[in-house]
């Protein structure tokens, strides 16, 4: 514990410029994130021509008919249109936020409205959860009208949106109210560490983080999740009897996947898009699939797409990624204290010499978050990178489950999955051309040709296999 200390001690020591030279923060965020809002504006136009194409990929040629392809084209360039515009106004809000001051008048605003409950400057945890309550206010008034244009106009026009006005207006206030009833006492919690540990916080913090993620939280997401916050938006009920039950409890089995219940779940009640999903405990595990699957693909298809998921499990991915996670989590906290104790760094966005000179910790927190936005491009990127992989490796577990567990009937896996993909793709309209710069910014799953190509050569290097051992 001591090295790991002297360790952080020597790296606040090289950071100790943030609190004396004169550096323009103010200036350095705005022109960082513009940067990055332009190079993703930039992606979109290399994409944008893309959808002006008359006919899919060669492999692709006999599973799309023209109507439908055509429809994915037209689906896609209103949705990049969509993007293109969204991306520009938000990036103009948060710019005028940065250069207006608001971080500090709304810190002032906060004051004096704890100050009229009678809670003065020294209760920093309430005057900071006032504060997070104005962002949060002032940051959804833009985000409504965005969403509503998107539900009801966007995906409407393509034939997604299943969701009414009256199910848009409850959905937003349950989300509201979870957000207040989970966010408050969670950020308290974690003000309250960083007071109590002092300079010292990094490795308390970063046990809370673990701690809450893996025990309290997830013990509390394992049963409150499915039990009180899924339900609150959609209808999961046990998987009726029949041959999809009878394959996947089959599957689960000779896997020592330890399946506790099987859901089916409501997912068409807002969407037609869709898929399949695992969670739980590692010793009792849920497996959910949404009706929209069930209803497009055959039964032995689903048991292809649960073999995939099941391959995740099988190679650890989410444990991977959440290690990752935690890696990228210490290393934040590992920087933060240079700029927790920088009354300059505060100066730099306007906020009195006052406030400056005791920095709150979640004004510090939030101005470095800013700081962070074009590293956090770069780690989306390469966490992106990664969890590509992680999908190829589980394509690739389900096509060898047949020589994994010597079973017979677990035969033509690749080729199940594929028309399972597939369909899905054609069902949710999926973009089928893409650069390949767009993809490996933004996207976390290789696209449908790249897979298609990959299940095909799982099953030439098997077939070559077999034919060797005969
Ligand atoms: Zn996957």
């Amino acid at each position: 514990m001591d090295i790991l200390h002297s360790q952080l001690a020597t790296l606040q020591q090289r950071l100790s410029f943030v609190a004396t030279d004169p550096i323009d923060w103010k200036f350095y965020v705005q022109v960082s994130s513009w940067a990055v809002t332009l190079f993703e504006s930039y992606l979109l136009l290399r994409q944008y021509p893309l959808y002006s194409k008359v006919a899919p990929p060669k492999v692709l040629e006999n599973h799309f008919d023209t109507a439908v392809f055509r429809k994915s084209q037209l689906y896609g360039r209103d949705k990049a249109r969509f993007s293109f515009f969204i991306g520009l106004v938000k990036q103009v809000i948060d710019s005028a936020l940065i250069f207006s001051g608001f971080y500090a008048c709304a810190w002032d605003l906060g004051g004096k409205i704890t100050g009229y409950f009678g809670y003065g400057a020294e209760y920093e945890i309430t005057q900071s959860l006032a504060f997070s309550a104005i962002l949060f206010i002032v940051s959804s008034l833009p985000s409504i009208p965005i969403s509503v244009y998107e539900t009801f106009v966007l995906e409407e026009k393509h034939g997604f949106n299943k969701t009414t006005p009256s199910l848009f207006i409850t959905d937003l206030l349950k989300n509201w109210v979870l957000g207040f009833v989970i966010g408050g006492p969670f950020l308290s919690a974690f003000l309250y560490v960083f007071k109590w540990a002092g300079d010292r916080f990094v490795p308390w913090l970063m046990a809370f983080l673990w701690e809450e993620p893996r025990l309290a939280f997830q013990i509390s997401m394992v049963i409150l999740y499915p039990t009180v916050i899924q339900p609150l938006f959609n209808k999961l009920s046990p998987l009726p009897a029949g041959e999809l039950r009878t394959r996947t409890e089959a599957l689960a089995g000779k896997l020592k996947f330890p399946l506790k219940h099987l859901y089916e779940i409501d997912g068409s009640k807002r969407s037609s898009h869709s898929n399949a999903y695992f969670f739980g405990l590692p010793w009792s595990k849920h497996i959910v699939i949404f009706d929209t699957l069930i209803k497009e693909s055959k039964p032995a298809e689903v048991e292809a797409v649960l073999a995939h998921e099941l391959g995740h499990w099988y190679h650890m991915h989410p444990t991977k990624l959440l290690c990752i996670s935690q890696v990228h989590i210490f290393t934040i906290l590992a920087f933060f204290p240079a700029f927790l104790h920088a009354p300059q760094f505060l100066r730099a966005f306007d906020f009195s010499a006052e406030v400056a000179s005791r920095p709150p910790t979640i004004v510090a927190f939030l101005l470095f978050q800013m700081i962070l936005t074009p590293l956090e491009a770069f780690v989306s990127t390469g966490i992106n990178f990664i969890s590509r992989r992680f999908e190829w490796e589980a394509d690739r577990f389900a096509c060898e489950l047949q020589d994994r567990l010597g079973d017979p009937e677990m035969e033509n896996m690749g080729d199940r999955l594929g028309r399972a993909l597939v369909t899905l793709h054609v069902k949710n309209l999926s973009t089928v051309w893409v650069d390949w710069l767009y993809s490996a910014y933004h996207h976390s799953h290789p696209t449908l040709t790249e897979r298609l190509k990959a299940l095909e050569s799982f099953k030439v290097k098997r077939d070559g296999d077999v034919k060797k051992e005969l």
